[in-house]
């Protein structure tokens, strides 16, 4: 494929990605978004298309799915390019453009935006045989169908709000739900708590961890807990398990682009300016003092990313050859 350009380079249609398609296409920006999947959507529709999200403004409750659907319809009022399956590798700067490498070819803009989140999708995993097997027979590190936990006993493990919303999601149609973290208090938003809580068929145990599952070559069937400060062992009858422990950051591409990183994100400052010019960044990739990583802060980023990619694109001077 031949290299074209444009005003604009988005990296990674996720959620803040897609927001600032929209936002370079209400600017009438020729832009080009690289998405590494075969479809857009980011964490939302690769880690839990089916699971409500209750802190987007505007939407009570949401599917991270139906969310990703809305952003595309409000993406595609406006002509732009969409790569799928599309690996951004390199940046250099090259005759006053950015110059993006590809598996399927480069790609040249004016600008750069950065929207590519935690990069690849790496759920943080056991690592322990006595856990992991029964990966595919009942346990799960992703969820894309809650109609697997129907009328099933369920452990979920994980004290934060991947967990907590699992829990929350997985409840009205479980058997019976408990969700156990490590340390003595939970994570999650107090709201989510307060739930959890309330409901007659969860259980939450603190202080306990995962330490084996039993089952047959058909599905897992036994939950193996140890309680971290009396050592005690209790057995689940279990027949799923949920896994929300976090994710391993997967964005070492970025670490050869001459970025100012923070660990394995981007260094930004409040107009979400990177170290070199016309560069930009917003979302989950970005860090900044004071960061969080929701939905709703990667929309301000990435608003404030595109307003800064129209300024410099109506002021700077042509790019020095010098940044590769
Ligand atoms: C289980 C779970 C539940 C969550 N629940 C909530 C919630 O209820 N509310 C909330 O606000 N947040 C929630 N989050 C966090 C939320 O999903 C993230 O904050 C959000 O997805 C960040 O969006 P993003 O577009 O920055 O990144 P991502 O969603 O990670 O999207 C980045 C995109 O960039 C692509 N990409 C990466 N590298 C490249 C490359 N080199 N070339 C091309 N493409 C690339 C990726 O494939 C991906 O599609 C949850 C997260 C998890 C894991």
């Amino acid at each position: 494929m031949g290299e074209s350009s444009a005003d604009v380079l988005v990296v990674g249609g996720g959620p803040v990605g897609l927001y600032g398609l929209y936002l370079t296409g209400l600017h009438h920006l020729k832009t080009t978004m690289i998405e590494r999947l075969s479809s857009l959507g980011g964490q939302l529709e690769h880690l839990y298309p089916q699971k409500p999200i209750y802190d987007v403004g505007g939407f009570p409750a949401v599917t991270g799915h139906d969310l990703v659907e809305q952003l595309k319809r409000q993406a595609q009022q406006y002509p732009s390019q969409i790569l799928l399956g599309t690996t951004a590798r390199t940046l250099e700067a090259k005759g006053g453009l950015w110059h993006i490498e590809t598996d399927h070819g480069r790609f040249a803009g004016r600008a750069v935006i950065i929207t590519a989140g935690i990069g690849e999708f790496i759920p943080r995993r056991f690592n322990q045989d006595a856990i992991d097997r029964f990966e595919g027979r009942g346990l799960h590190y992703v969820v894309r169908d809650l109609s697997v936990f129907r009328d099933q006993p369920v452990l979920v493990v994980g004290g934060g709000d991947s967990a907590a919303d699992w829990a929350m999601a997985v409840a009205p149609v479980a058997k019976k739900v408990w969700m156990i973290h490590r340390r003595d208090q939970f994570q999650c938003h107090e709201d989510s708590l307060a739930k959890l809580q309330a409901l007659p068929n969860v259980e939450l145990l603190p202080r306990h961890e995962l330490v084996g599952l039993d089952g047959d070559q058909e599905m897992l069937s036994v939950a193996h807990l140890q309680h971290n400060q009396t050592q005690g062992i209790t057995r689940l009858d279990v027949s799923r398990v949920i896994v929300a422990i976090g994710l391993v950051p997967g964005t070492t591409i970025f670490h050869d682009w001459n970025l100012t990183l923070n660990g394995h994100e981007i260094a930004v400052n409040s107009a979400m300016h990177t170290n070199l010019p016309g560069v930009f960044a917003a979302g989950d990739i970005v860090s900044y003092p004071g960061k969080v990583k929701l939905i709703s802060a990667g929309f301000g980023e990435v608003a404030t990313a595109v307003e800064s990619a129209r300024h410099y694109l109506l002021t700077a001077p042509a790019l020095e050859m010098s940044h590769s």
